[in-house]
């Protein structure tokens, strides 16, 4: 044996020592996860180092967990590149060769600065003493003349150093002789397997607790995009997600700058709605060197991504950054931008690939994918990736883009124009929509309330504006001929003109506060009236989201718009011209209001309009049997 010496750790090194068993980690399980980690690393170099050299080590490399219950410890092996004396010292002697001024800070002001701090150190393998009362490293180092050596350390202040006498094979076993109270927690082999497999189920080298191999899965994502199959992605994501399908995409990139991360995505199949349960179920599993760090991390993509599943796996991050940290970290917001970019050029790419398969995704996603509407760095991306049912399409089952839209519009069309309604054929017999049918303008079907923000945050898509059908500019629409046969009615003669305008004068009188306006209307062919806005801004789904929200139930004032084509309208004109007084004119000016309240939704107490329509009924069949028809 040789000399035993005795060496003072660094002061910093105690300190920090001192805390990190007090304070650092609330998770003591991580110190396995960290000695792997190095493990793993020795075990990268010792390969590195082979390869450089020409040579072959007859050593497999592989990493080893062992127990011994009665003598309380736990022992992790490696065949890595082991260290030197002077590799010791320096490497678990000091704390990353650096800092000592910030350190003597980092004590006086506390953990929420310490854990920031402690990612820019390599204190990773001090973590042990959270749960060791002693810990002995032996080790041997690849290089040629290297003397195996042994370093023991209660943590405290000091470790020994001894050199040993008989040789031994390359690599370092550090020995851990637990704490009293962790003994029978971390010489339980089916915990230990299990520790391994939830924080380091990745690491590239064969990983043994008690001779058994525990991790099993490849890290794919580090792995060259050629060299993967199919089959072993769909593995991947079903190990994964838990999913019993197979992906419907993969996304797998690798990226050097601005930072460096690897990344392994996929799209499921199916959504998980993402309102309800599932909206927590998101994120990637973020990943430093094959080292799980947070899974289902939140910050990496934005909500209205969460429908992807996948990892990120970064060199550039520390392994023992904390949470807290990792949330306002620069490189973090780096690699999420990198991220959202990817994906929705991913996606843009299917989509002008392969409609189809895009549509088919958007069925499946399209509803949480709509909420990225908040997304304003990518809105151009953004607009160019959503999808809508509209009056061109054959059933509501069709999806249109914007582009779409804009490539069949009309010339010299610079609206596009659209329309919210509860089915296709409910917006198929809206009167808003009339003129739209008439002249063959494609009208955007929007089913869902939040395709209106939408709408309202994009405004415009290459230079069309986006305009709700409802608040259309009937000047914009006068250059566009009617498609369909219509049978008109004669013009007004100037005496209906006249008669017109008392009878609007009329109605208006008779529902009084109820409407802002009666006025005769220019997008009307059908139907005899309908209800408009005065506040051209918003349109009355959004009014109705509004209202829901304020708890507001009352009826909201509009423009009563009239058809004076209509026969109906030329029927109460000419009743009119009769009698000025004539009461079915009053009737009928409350029957006509309240039908359109009714078809706008906003009818909340029917006997009126009932009792009306059956006094209509009753007083039109006996004209009837009078009429001897
Ligand atoms: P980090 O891994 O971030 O460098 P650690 O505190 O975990 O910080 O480890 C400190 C250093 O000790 C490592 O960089 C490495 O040089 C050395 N080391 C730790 N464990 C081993 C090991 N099993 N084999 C070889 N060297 C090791
Ligand atoms: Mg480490």
């Amino acid at each position: 044996m040789g000399k035993k010496t005795t060496h003072k750790f660094k002061a910093e090194v105690s300190q920090l020592l001192d805390i990190l068993v007090h304070s650092l980690y609330t998770n003591k399980e991580i110190f396995l996860r960290e000695l792997i980690s190095n493990a793993s690393d020795a075990l990268e170099k010792a390969r590195f180092k082979t390869q450089a050299s020409g040579e072959t080590d007859e050593l497999a490399p592989e990493i080893r967990v062992t127990v011994d219950a009665d003598a309380k410890t736990l022992t992790v092996t490696d065949t890595g590149v082991g260290m030197t004396r002077d590799e010791l010292m320096r490497n678990i002697g000091t704390i990353a060769h650096s800092g000592t001024a910030e350190l003597a800070k980092l004590a006086e002001q506390g953990k929420e600065s310490l854990d920031s701090l402690i990612g820019r150190f390599g204190v990773g393998f001090y973590s042990v003493y959270m749960v060791a009362d002693e810990v002995t490293v032996t080790t041997k180092s690849m290089d040629a003349d290297a003397r195996p050596i042994v370093w023991t350390s209660d943590g405290r202040t000091d470790y020994k150093l001894q050199e040993l006498d008989e040789d031994r094979p390359h690599g370092t076993e550090i020995t851990v002789s637990l704490k009293e109270d962790l003994a029978s927690q971390f010489t339980n082999e089916a915990h230990l397997k299990h520790v391994v497999k939830t924080h380091s189920n990745f690491i590239n080298f064969p990983i043994y607790v008690g001779g058994e191999r525990v991790n099993t899965i490849q890290a794919l994502w580090r792995e060259p995009k050629f060299q993967i199959k199919a089959e072993q992605y769909a593995e991947f994501y079903k190990f994964l997600t838990f999913d019993s399908e197979d992906p419907f995409d993969t996304l797998h990139t690798s990226v050097d700058a601005p930072v460096q991360f690897n990344a392994l995505m996929f799209i499921p199949r199916h959504g998980n709605d993402p309102f309800g349960l599932g909206r927590e179920n998101r994120g990637l599993d973020l990943y430093v060197r094959r080292v799980l760090i947070e899974k289902q991390n939140k910050d990496l993509l934005p909500e209205y991504l969460g429908f992807i599943k996948g990892v990120v796996d970064t060199e550039d991050l520390p392994l023992n950054i904390s949470r807290e940290t990792l949330q306002d970290n620069l490189l973090m917001r780096k690699i999420s931008s990198t991220l959202v970019k990817q994906v929705l050029d991913h996606l843009a790419k299917m989509a002008k690939d392969d409609a189809d398969r895009y549509n088919e995704f958007w069925r499946a996603h399209g509803e949480l994918f709509k909420a990225g509407y908040m997304d304003f760095l990518n809105k151009d991306k953004f607009a160019g990736l959503v999808r809508f049912n509209s009056s061109s399409l054959d059933d509501d089952k069709g999806l249109t883009s914007l582009a779409d839209y804009i490539a069949r519009a009309k010339e010299d069309q610079k609206e596009i124009y659209y329309a919210y309604g509860p089915s296709r054929e409910a917006l198929a017999l809206s009167p808003h929509l009339e003129v739209f049918r008439r002249k063959h303008v494609e009208v955007l079907y929007l089913f869902e309330p939040i395709d209106e923000f939408v709408m309202d945050a994009l405004r415009e898509y290459e230079g069309c504006a986006l305009v709700s059908a409802e608040h259309a500019d009937m000047a914009k629409l006068d250059k566009f001929e009617s498609m369909e046969k219509e049978d008109k009615p004669e013009p007004l003669s100037d005496e209906q003109k006249t008669e017109l305008d008392k009878l609007l004068a009329r109605m208006k009188d008779v529902l009084g506060d109820a409407v802002t306006e009666v006025k005769a209307s220019t997008r009307l062919s059908e139907s005899p009236v309908c209800l408009a806005n005065p506040d051209g801004n918003v349109t009355s789904s959004m009014d109705k989201i509004m209202r829901v929200m304020s708890k507001d139930t009352s009826i909201p004032k509009k423009i009563l718009e009239i058809n004076p084509d209509h026969a109906l309208i030329r029927n109460m004109l000419a009743i009119l011209e009769k009698d000025e007084n004539d009461p079915f004119i009053d009737q009928a000016a409350n029957q006509l209001y309240e039908s359109a309240l009714l078809l706008e939704g906003y009818l909340t107490d029917p006997h009126a309009l009932v009792g009306r329509v059956q006094d209509l009924l009753t007083k039109s069949s006996s004209w009837y049997v009078a009429s001897g028809k």
